[in-house]
């Protein structure tokens, strides 16, 4: 037969047992009489709690996922979710409908000129591109355009803007995403379309709404905000 440390050899089992040994340390524990029982690691009384699994998940798994701007709690559930999927690229795009086996033609119905994926609409349709061009302030700023929506995201700092700039500019790419996948849906579903200069007006309106609800200090009158907008951010 054997033995427990000959078993421990076979190459999953020495992992096994090196992870073992790992956690027992350099202090292993003493032999008792004391029956033994489960401890949580992650809390220093060895109690399970969530708040120490949500901790751990969002500081270790999650990694440098852009959580703040994704799961704003001032934002509805639905928008957030809606941020989400799109940030993986599992939202319904044409192209994401394909992949699940439906036999369909793709076009981007927003400029025709390209098929329709999550980064096409949201970053680079020429419809899409004017309304992220016409949010972003134009004085000193000389931005590249990401590859992708989700390096979009990330990318997405608000250093060296005004108080009220900043705080504009944590709503900004939510409000122009959820906005073009709304006008990507009218166009699909009700046969009407908005020009960007119209959807532009909305999405300045949208923030302005955003802005006030979150902050009741904010008192920039919605007229100024739409047609004096770089000024929010200097
Ligand atoms: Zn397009």
């Amino acid at each position: 037969m054997e033995s427990p440390f000959q078993q421990g050899r076979t190459s999953t089992r020495a992992s096994t047992t090196a992870t073992l040994l790992q956690l027992i340390g350099t202090s292993p524990p003493t032999l008792d009489t004391a029956h033994d029982s489960f401890k949580w690691a992650l809390t220093t009384s060895g109690s399970f709690t969530v708040k120490s699994t949500y901790d751990h998940l969002v500081n270790s798994l999650v990694g440098d996922f852009p959580k703040r701007l994704m799961w704003n709690p001032k934002i509805s559930s639905k928008i957030s979710f809606f941020m989400w999927t799109a940030y993986l690229n599992k939202i319904l795009t044409i192209d994401n409908l394909k992949k699940c086996g439906n036999h369909m033609a793709n076009a981007c119905y927003s400029c025709l000129r390209a098929e329709e994926s999550t980064d096409h609409l949201l970053t680079h349709c020429q419809y899409s591109h004017v309304i992220w061009l016409e949010i972003l302030p134009h004085s000193g700023w000389c931005r590249p355009f990401p590859d992708t929506f989700a390096n979009l995201i990330h990318g997405w700092v608000s250093k060296g803007l005004s108080h009220v700039g900043k705080i504009f500019w944590s709503f900004i790419p939510t409000a122009i995403s959820w906005s073009i996948w709304n006008e990507r849906n009218r166009r699909i579903f009700y046969g009407r379309t908005l020009s960007s200069y119209d959807l532009n007006i909305q999405i300045k309106t949208l923030l302005h709404f955003l802005v006030s609800n979150t902050y009741r200090d904010f008192k920039t009158h919605l007229d100024i905000c739409v047609f004096s907008w770089d000024s929010l951010f200097v």
